[in-house]
């Protein structure tokens, strides 16, 4: 008996072996996000040769790809496209968020210690993104193979998609002017990355933030990336996660369609179709895996909207606080009961509560009725007891899936439908919402093993990570909710 079980394990053995040598996988998968990019901009724009025309051409396309969280913004963005989840789930709740009762950034550690740029920057690290994402599930398949490299102007573009153990994060600091990275990763930057800051010193200095060059010098340092880390060179799959910021940033000021963000997306057309040229050459086309998606999408500005006779409306979450405070106050007697808002997600003061031996859900229901009274916004919900609000049940799970207890605050707000953070005479636009505008993203597969085509049913941003380790039959990130999209 015990023989034929040794014979039995032999042959099993074998079998997994045989199973593993056929497993094909490309040699390089590159995610590709741009910030604040609505789908729509896929076909609005005329597009040159080469770069979203090869996209939309030879790629595969969803055309209904949603975000099925609120608040929908950059951190949480990013952990998700990569995470397969939701911040429920990673723990990303926003840009900002609270941890151990202090407001920090999403990749904020103060453990570490900033590298490259001037002395004593503060550190930074994909420390507080809890669940794995593909990178570190593309490391559990290949024994530990396989090398990842982040690149973006923002920290937390660069940091989330790159996961817990890349070879290398870097991301751009104003202060030093220079790209940079943190003591989580390493003690010193690479020559390559320092030779990179010393060459291209003053386009560096310029405003990348509002100008095509930011996107010039994201995509020229994920090329050198490219080359002196050999991605897709080596025996794994290696991954290359690429965020293009300033399309966001600039768009926080001057508003989709402007002149100054339609400058940045033709940049982006020319520089993709570039780096599609170097992939094509240095890897293939049928041994990269390409991905475009975005970390949300944008609304169109206040006065965009309404000189045309369309509804929109204005909310600051700052003002809605004051007054809801103010209220709060001539109630209870106590200042600041609110403590404070990280755009839609609002902190009731438990000191403040404590200390004025106040009921915490008396002030609870005082608070979100105070929130709630601009007409901007349709609710202001009690995040614990969000089953007892007639909400509609796809908003509610949205607010469930984006709701990190202890991180996030207690309280959500809801603008109506169409309402955004801004002001009515700023031409900026924003995001963060439900509604289409912010959670409609485009998502575009190209390469290995793709066939051109597209489909409109309605798919997530959690597909997108579930899609990938599906297709290179490897382990979805430990917190997936996604389905793998296989038209
Ligand atoms: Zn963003």
């Amino acid at each position: 008996m015990k023989r034929i079980n040794r014979v039995l394990v032999v042959v099993m053995g074998v079998v997994a072996l045989c199973v593993n040598a056929q497993v094909e996988r490309p040699k390089l998968v590159v995610g590709l996000v741009v910030d604040q990019m609505r789908w729509d901009y896929l076909y609005n724009y005329q597009w040159g040769e080469g770069g979203f025309k090869t996209l939309l051409q030879d790629g595969y396309r969803c055309n209904n790809t949603i975000i099925d969280y609120v608040p929908t913004v950059t951190a949480a963005g990013h952990a998700s496209i990569y995470s397969g989840t939701t911040p429920a789930f990673h723990g990303i709740a926003g840009n900002n968020f609270m941890l151990n009762g202090k407001n920090v950034t999403s990749v904020q550690d103060d453990s570490e210690r900033g590298v490259g740029g001037n002395k004593d920057t503060r550190g930074k690290s994909p420390r507080n993104l809890i669940t794995t994402n593909i990178a570190d599930q593309l490391l559990l398949a290949t024994n530990f193979k396989s090398r990842t490299v982040g690149i973006a102007i923002k920290d937390r573009a660069s940091i989330l998609p790159s996961g817990h153990r890349p070879i290398g994060a870097y991301w751009f600091d104003k202060g030093s002017a220079s790209f940079v990275t943190s003591t989580y990763y390493m003690e010193k930057l690479p020559k390559w990355v320092a030779d990179f800051n010393k060459k291209h010193h003053d386009e560096l200095t310029t405003d990348l933030g509002n100008l095509p060059m930011g996107t010039t010098i994201t995509f020229a340092l994920a090329e050198q990336a490219l080359i002196n880390e050999r991605l897709g060179q080596g025996e794994a799959t290696d991954m290359l996660t690429i965020s293009v910021s300033n399309t966001d940033m600039c768009a926080h000021y001057y508003g989709t369609h402007s002149p100054k963000v339609d400058s940045i997306y033709w940049q982006l057309d020319k520089e993709i179709a570039h780096f599609i040229d170097v992939l094509d050459q240095r890897i293939g086309r049928d041994n990269y895996l390409l991905f475009l998606t975005a970390d949300h999408g944008g609304t169109h500005s206040y006065p965009r909207m309404t000189s045309h006779g369309l509804p929109s409306g204005c909310m600051s979450s700052s003002d809605i606080l004051a007054a809801a405070n103010a209220e709060l106050e001539r109630q209870f007697g106590i200042p600041k009961l609110i403590k404070e808002d990280m755009g839609f997600t609002f902190y009731l003061n438990h000191e403040a509560i404590d200390s004025g031996h106040l009921d915490y859900d008396v002030v609870m229901r005082a608070a979100c009725l105070a929130l709630q009274r601009p007409e901007e916004i349709q609710w202001a919900i009690d995040v614990a007891h969000i089953d007892t609000y007639p909400i509609p049940t796809i908003l509610k799970e949205r607010v469930k899936l984006g709701y990190f207890a202890g991180r996030s605050g207690e309280i959500y707000i809801v603008p109506r439908t169409g309402v955004y953070s801004g002001k009515t005479e700023w031409a900026a636009s924003n995001h963060g919402t439900w509604s289409q505008s912010d959670s409609h993203i485009p998502l575009i597969f190209m390469g290995w093993h793709i066939t051109p085509g597209e489909t409109s049913r309605l798919t997530h941003m959690t597909d997108i990570a579930a899609t990938v380790c599906a297709m290179l039959h490897i382990q979805a990130p430990n917190g997936c909710i996604g389905t793998p999209i296989f038209e």
